[in-house]
């Protein structure tokens, strides 16, 4: 018996964004970026500021339309009702009533978005538990800190348990107890199957909390992989050894140089094949009679990746 039958039909992605473009008149915010989101993902796109990364979440929540290309939601596409509800999007700005409570802000964006009775009550719970608010629900809004507000404003923002949560930079401000906070929610996010799309120029925020990064400049997705992946493709296994010698400018700075090495404000660079090499370049220095003060391995991250494609500071 050979009966085969049909492979189904491959499952709609969560997010799939095809050839977008996007115009300002001479500005082009977007420039034909491609990417998809899988299941219970979190893709982080980290690039400077104005590399077109709001422009994008903004297509995609169907506030922007495209010039050119296609986005869709869960098969739906972009601003259609379905693609509305299974996304929940957390802009940048505060969308807050401030003489309100906690928990009453959280009761009206619920009505918007149609709940009531039990599930609205229900959604209000598990939202300010999830933003860790469940003490301050009956606080106005006013009087919680500037964290706080960017946690209620996320669970606003996912009040109506979406699939897909959209967050743009939503630790820009925000002190660093918040901000673990912040990164403990997302986590959450995650950990239910829900998939997140992280905007952020951040380099340590992209790391720990993106299975996948993109990496956007002038509009372009200019690499995309696992953090680790794109190292590697970037630099191999290659690190910077950074070592200060006890007489900078003597003879250890020709020694230095002879062994390839690039001498910046008295401390030299060398670039090693793998970690373990600096053990021979100290004992060659030693040999050579040249004290070393200081050494300290610098392993490659998205920072030095973002440098290498680029040639430009991420913060720039
Ligand atoms: P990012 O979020 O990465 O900082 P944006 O998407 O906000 O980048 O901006 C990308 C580029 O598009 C920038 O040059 C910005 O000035 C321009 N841009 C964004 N929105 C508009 C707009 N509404 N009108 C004109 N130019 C815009």
């Amino acid at each position: 018996m050979s009966a085969t039958s049909p492979l189904p039909a491959e499952a709609a992605k969560p997010v799939q964004v095809d050839g977008l473009v996007k115009r300002y008149g001479e500005v082009v915010a977007v420039d034909g970026v491609s990417l998809a989101l899988a299941p219970g993902e979190c893709l982080g796109l980290l690039g400077p500021n104005g590399a077109g990364k709001s422009t994008l979440i903004r297509s995609i929540v169907g506030r922007v339309v495209p010039d050119a290309g296609t986005v869709s939601i869960l098969g739906e596409p972009a601003g259609s009702p379905a693609a509305r509800l299974a996304l929940g999007w957390v802009p940048q700005d505060l969308a807050l009533y401030p003489r309100l409570t906690c928990r009453e802000n959280l009761d009206a964006f619920g009505r918007y978005q149609g709940l009531r009775g039990a599930a609205l009550r229900a959604a209000v719970d598990r939202c300010l538990d999830w933003a860790a608010l469940a003490e301050r629900g009956g606080d106005r809004v006013a009087s919680l800190s500037g964290g706080m507000k960017r946690r209620l404003n996320m669970a606003a923002g996912i009040i109506h348990s979406p699939r897909v949560i959209l967050l743009d930079e939503p630790t820009v401000g925000v002190d660093p107890q918040s901000r673990n906070r912040i990164f403990e929610m997302i986590e959450a996010l995650g950990a239910e199957g829900i998939s997140v799309l992280y905007t952020t120029h951040y380099m340590e925020e992209a790391e720990r909390l993106c299975d996948r990064i993109a990496v956007v400049d002038h509009g372009r997705v200019i690499a995309e992989g696992a953090r680790d992946r794109l190292v590697r493709d970037a630099f191999g296994t290659r690190s910077e050894v950074l070592v200060r010698f006890e007489d900078p400018d003597g003879p250890a700075a020709a020694w230095a140089r002879e062994r390839g090495g690039r001498l910046d404000g008295g401390v030299a660079h060398f670039e090693v094949e793998h970690a373990a090499d600096i053990g021979g370049l100290l004992e060659g220095a030693a040999r050579a009679g040249h004290e070393v003060a200081d050494v300290s391995l610098h392993k490659p991250n998205l920072e030095s990746v973002f440098l290498h494609l680029t040639g430009r500071e991420l913060r720039e």
